[in-house]
């Protein structure tokens, strides 16, 4: 098997997390941060953090400076690589990134991905919890859920497959090339998420 570069988008957020568990797979990573960034990547993780910072840090000055920001943002190179088939998957604020509605929302995003999400579904700002998930996909043991400050998707296209769902609404979902997680896989000891990425990039690849 040939060695898979992933990237891993570190403008804010739990980016360190995404990288240390792709390093316990044997994955080579790239912290991305500008549009150079993104060249002869196999794949890409858009982490948890906050998504309204993402976004205006990525159309900012600050990161124009840094090479992120206009004329060509990084959010436009990535939006093409997901269109062009590139596997990008959203954790948490990742997941919002690639929505095509956050509702009640206007807020920047890439916009790939056909579902509805809503931010910050469970209530106040600092909630978190943790629950056992059922993902088929995965095997029939149960996945340890880490929720924080956490989104729900609401409404899934026709082409998007739903792969974990709780009382409250879809929580983990697939389109083609695209993943998206409202929980975080990146901070339990389990890999089968990852791995479950890792799979997508290799039917890909052949
Ligand atoms: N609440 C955050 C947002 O709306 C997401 C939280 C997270 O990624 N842990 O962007």
């Amino acid at each position: 098997m040939a060695t898979k570069r992933i990237g891993v988008l570190g403008l804010q957020g739990d980016f360190r997390e995404h990288i240390e568990k792709l390093q316990s797979l044997g994955v080579e990573t790239r912290d991305v941060r500008r549009v150079t960034d993104l060249e002869g990547l196999d794949a890409l993780i858009l982490p948890g953090g906050e998504s309204t910072a993402v976004a205006i840090l990525e159309r900012s000055e600050a990161g124009f400076e840094a090479g992120v920001g206009r004329p060509d943002t990084i959010f436009d190179s990535i939006r093409k690589l997901g269109e062009e088939g590139l596997p990008i998957w959203g954790t948490c604020m990742g997941s919002i990134l690639l929505a095509k509605d956050i509702e009640g929302s206007k807020q920047g995003r890439l916009g790939l991905m056909d579902i509805s999400i809503r931010r910050n579904a469970f209530g106040p700002q600092r909630f978190s919890a943790e629950t056992e998930l059922h993902i088929p996909a995965i095997g029939e043991e149960p996945f340890r859920g880490v929720f924080i400050r956490a989104p729900l998707i609401t409404k899934a296209g026709k082409d998007v497959e739903v792969l974990g769902e709780i009382v409250q609404g879809v929580v983990m979902a697939r389109e083609k090339n695209l993943l998206a997680t409202v929980f975080h896989p990146e901070v339990v000891d389990d890999t089968r998420v990852h791995e479950y990425f890792l799979k997508m990039i290799e039917s890909k690849k052949k």
